[in-house]
């Protein structure tokens, strides 16, 4: 089982997580200039990336923090995590 460190609860169960995605997603300066494909790319395409990147993460049974890891997606290798803001 993957166990993240919530920066408020400490170590936890993944179970208690729900990963938001890729933590470096620019939002488009314009998006009114987007075209329909161009903001449903921005909205839905992910990179799968193979090994270490930073994810966002949201102790939604927990605490309700949203935070940012480093995670390798082959070693399953979890990096030092941080607080960036609390969920609405
Ligand atoms: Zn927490």
């Amino acid at each position: 089982m993957l166990m993240l460190a919530c920066p408020w609860c400490g170590e936890r169960p993944e179970g208690e997580f729900i990963c938001l995605g890729e933590a470096v997603r620019p939002r488009p300066l314009d998006p009114s200039a987007l075209g329909d494909a161009e903001w449903a790319a921005y909205v839905s395409d992910r990179r799968n990336i193979r090994g270490r990147h930073d994810e966002r993460w949201w102790h939604v049974r927990g605490c309700n923090t949203i935070f940012t890891i480093g995670r390798d997606t082959v070693t399953h290798q979890v990096f030092a995590g941080t607080q960036d803001e609390a969920a609405p």
